[in-house]
């Protein structure tokens, strides 16, 4: 395994970043405040060619491997965490998910302006009854002819007011719903735009507040049969797999924030003077600065892990549910430290540090919470889960 970035990588590293100390961070603060998120952000990530990354050009796409996606999730996440969400549900679980699982005629309708970033494209699972449990989904798409007609809600979707297509997960089956059995569940590809469409902002996010994230009613709408994603049936199998790559996202992400709670913490230690010295010169102090390179170490390596797995076509569900859940519990725990390091100042929007606490404790609730990691490690350790190989396996780069 060999898990080094090559000078392309670290070229990209420094482009995303200049990108995002140049779009992202004027205005963060304001933006952050009065949580109004800024269209524009995507525009620009999309002109950049951010949108499409690891999507072959022959698709839209840079064709860049799937480490690049993780360099740009961090590099984005170093400034703000709302920018890194655009890629998780447009990247990681939109996009790739159609890459996956679509026809050909499916990918070249859907996937080409994605990559470009003419459409974005986002992610309906959870819905107001059920999160963890998918297989308690209460959303029916019912078969009449060449149609479905989707009925009910999904709520906490990232970017629900601005996507223009979403990939929605429901029920087909009724015996099967019934059941609570998952092989029941389908994926639809559905346009923002149709008619039963009605998105919605949440108000009073404690984290992300400069990124949208809503909700959508559906209401008898109809979706062609030409916009199931991997057939009928398939969709709890799709939706695992989109959050695969998610989480791949989200677990780089951290470590970007994670390297912003370091850098903001070891300046403010080398400036701020306690008993007569430094509070970098404290034992204590210390011990948090070594919990952070510690935390960035670890993450940085579980990360570059799960993308050379993805790279050479390997599953990795089992190790980016560890990246995912390490990075976000750890990223956590980093913010709190950096709070504590800026004593009172950390607890003012003066300096960053607060923000970082308030987006990180999101990412250990979303894409599986910590304790649902935890289960899915024991799992695998116990022998009670394995991965059986999919239909349609996340295609090898290159
Ligand atoms: C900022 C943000 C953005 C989000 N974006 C999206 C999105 O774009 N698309 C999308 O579909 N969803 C999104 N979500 C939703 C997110 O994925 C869910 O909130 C998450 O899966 C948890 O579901 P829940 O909130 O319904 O909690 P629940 O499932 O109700 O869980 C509540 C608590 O019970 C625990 N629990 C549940 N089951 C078990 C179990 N079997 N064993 C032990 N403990 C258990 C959980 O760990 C948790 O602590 C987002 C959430 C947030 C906060």
């Amino acid at each position: 395994m060999d898990l080094t970035y090559t000078a392309e990588h670290e070229e990209l590293r420094r482009g995303a970043l200049d990108f995002a100390k140049r779009e992202v961070e004027p205005g963060l603060r304001e933006r952050d405040e009065q949580a109004k998120p800024d269209p524009a952000i995507y525009r620009k990530m999309g002109q950049e060619g951010f949108l499409g990354i690891c999507i072959p050009e022959a698709y839209g796409g840079l064709g860049l491997d799937y480490h690049a996606l993780g360099i740009l999730s961090e590099a984005m996440e170093y400034v703000d965490t709302s920018a890194r969400v655009i890629l998780s549900v447009h990247n990681g679980l939109h996009s790739l998910a159609v890459y996956q699982w679509g026809t050909e005629e499916q990918k070249k309708a859907h996937l080409v302006p994605l990559a470009r970033g003419e459409r974005i494209g986002t992610f309906c699972l959870t819905e107001p009854a059920c999160g963890s449990d998918p297989a308690g989904l209460q959303c029916f798409a019912e078969r009449k002819g060449d149609r479905y007609i989707l009925n009910g809600e999904k709520i906490w979707i990232s970017l629900s007011t601005i996507a223009d297509v979403y990939l929605v997960m429901a029920y087909t089956d009724r015996a099967k719903q019934a059941a609570s059995d998952s092989h029941g569940i389908t994926a639809f590809l559905v346009d923002r735009a149709w008619k039963g469409v009605e998105p919605y902002d949440l108000k009073g996010k404690l984290g992300v507040r400069a990124g949208a994230t809503g909700g959508v009613a559906f209401k008898d709408v109809e979706i062609p049969a030409d916009r199931v994603l991997g057939g009928e049936g398939n969709g709890f199998k799709v939706a695992m797999s989109a959050l695969d790559n998610g989480r791949y996202t989200v677990a780089a992400g951290c470590v970007g924030l994670m390297k912003a709670c370091l850098d903001a913490s070891t300046k403010y230690a080398n400036e701020r003077s306690a008993g007569g010295k430094v509070i970098g010169k404290h034992q204590l102090v210390q011990q948090m600065i070594a919990y952070m390179v510690q935390s960035i170490d670890v993450g940085d390596l579980l990360v570059r892990r799960c993308g050379w797995m993805k790279n050479q076509g390997l599953r990795c569900t089992r190790e980016v549910s560890m990246a995912k859940w390490t990075n976000t519990v750890n990223s956590q725990q980093c913010a709190d430290h950096a709070i504590e390091i800026h004593g009172a100042y950390g607890y003012s929007n003066e300096f960053p540090v607060e923000r970082y606490w308030r987006n990180s404790r999101g990412a250990v609730i979303y894409e599986g919470t910590k304790e649902i990691h935890q289960l899915v490690q024991a799992g695998y350790a116990l022998g009670y889960r394995k991965d059986a190989p999919l239909p349609k396996e996340l295609p090898r780069w290159p």
